[in-house]
C-alpha cells in the first residue's frame, strides 16, 4: 500500500494472525486486525469497549464507524 494511502483498505490481512478477511478493524497507519483477534487481545486494546488504541501508533478508533 502506497504511503499517504489513507482511505479504507482495498483488502484486509489480519497483523495478527495473517489470514486475508472480508474486513478487520483497520488503522490509518496500516495496522489491521480481524474481529476475532480483536476479541482475543480486547483486554489490551480497548478499555472501554466503545473505542480501541492501535499498538502501532497510539491512534484512537473507534468501533463501528468509518
Ligand atoms: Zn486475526
Ligand atoms: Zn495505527
Amino acid at each position: 500500500m502506497a504511503a499517504g494511502h489513507r482511505k479504507k483498505p482495498e483488502k484486509f490481512i489480519c497483523c495478527v494472525c495473517g489470514r486475508e478477511l472480508p474486513f478487520c478493524w483497520w488503522c490509518p497507519c496500516g495496522f489491521m486486525i480481524c474481529s476475532e483477534c480483536m476479541e482475543e487481545n480486547l483486554w489490551g486494546m480497548t478499555c472501554n469497549g466503545i473505542t480501541w488504541t492501535c499498538p502501532d501508533c497510539g491512534r484512537i478508533r473507534g468501533f463501528g464507524n468509518d
